[in-house]
């Protein structure tokens, strides 16, 4: 690494630092949403070292790379910081195959993003519930959809405050601090997985290529987000609702409100 760039990540790394400080600070309790990607990775060992109070979670999704698998486990033991994963809701998930199929996902936009829903939103809901902000490790270069995010902005859709401490670092900040500190990472980005998600739903890129062109690559880029930071990418999650995304959302408020009837009964 050039001193240059190395000036420049420590710059960075103070930033997210003061960030994740500032969160914790003015939003107890806050989440970090953790993805298990490269950057999630480096905002792992930045919580590790320096904000300890930020509790940490994952979404399995039932269709994860066995690598990831293998992630979550190292990262459970490299550091002493819990990693609360959550699940999907298995009647909404048993509802959506019976309807679409195991892998009805290819099939449309709208399944697409109802399986998304399915399997990722409805559990984020659940794990961002009661907190006063959540981390992400999204970056403003990583896709067209993410050029408008801010550093810090009020989540309207799950009603909390959300921050983005790496937003302006790049791929090849990523990649320094890594090294650099020597974090755990998913081992397919050895093997040309730049950004990863389910299994059926990634693929390697060749060079040259966009790096969430792996990512649902047969849709538009203009689609590529499961709904999880749905604020800016609104309109494309939206344009899903009208079908089988809206059936998913109903049959989610019907179940939830059958479970709260049995808890109700039972308690
Ligand atoms: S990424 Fe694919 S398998 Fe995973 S939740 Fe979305 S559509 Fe379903």
């Amino acid at each position: 690494m050039s001193t240059d760039h190395s000036k420049e990540l420590d710059r960075k790394i103070a930033d997210a630092i003061a960030v994740l400080r500032r969160a914790a600070s003015e939003f107890a309790p806050v989440v970090f949403a953790n993805s298990l990607g490269a950057e999630d990775m480096v905002l792992t060992d930045l919580i590790a070292r320096h904000q300890r109070d930020i509790r940490m979670f994952s979404l399995d999704t039932g269709r994860l790379p066995k690598e990831t698998y293998d992630l979550i486990q190292e990262v459970g033991q490299q550091y002493t910081l819990p990693l609360q994963v959550y699940f999907p809701n298995n009647a909404l998930v048993e509802e959506y195959v019976s309807r679409h199929g195991i892998n009805g996902f290819y099939d449309s936009v709208e399944n697409r993003k109802g399986c998304c829903f399915v399997r990722k939103v409805e559990p984020l809901r659940r794990a961002l519930a009661g907190n006063g902000a959540w981390i992400t490790g999204m970056r403003r270069d990583q896709a067209v959809t993410r050029g408008t995010l801010e550093v810090s902005s009020f989540d309207a859709d799950n009603g909390l405050q959300k921050f983005n401490p790496l937003l302006e670092w790049s791929h090849k900040d990523v990649w320094a601090y890594i090294r650099l500190y020597d974090v755990p990472y998913n081992k397919l980005h050895d093997q040309f997985y730049p950004s990863l998600g389910c299994a059926p739903c990634t693929r390697s890129v060749t060079p040259g290529e966009d790096i969430r062109a792996g990512r649902w690559w047969w849709e538009d880029p203009e689609n590529k987000e499961c709904g999880l930071h749905v604020g800016h990418a609104r309109k494309a999650v939206q344009g899903a609702s009208s079908t089988s995304l809206q059936a998913s959302r109903e049959r989610i408020i019907e179940i939830a409100a059958q479970a709260g009837a049995q808890q109700e009964a039972s308690a």
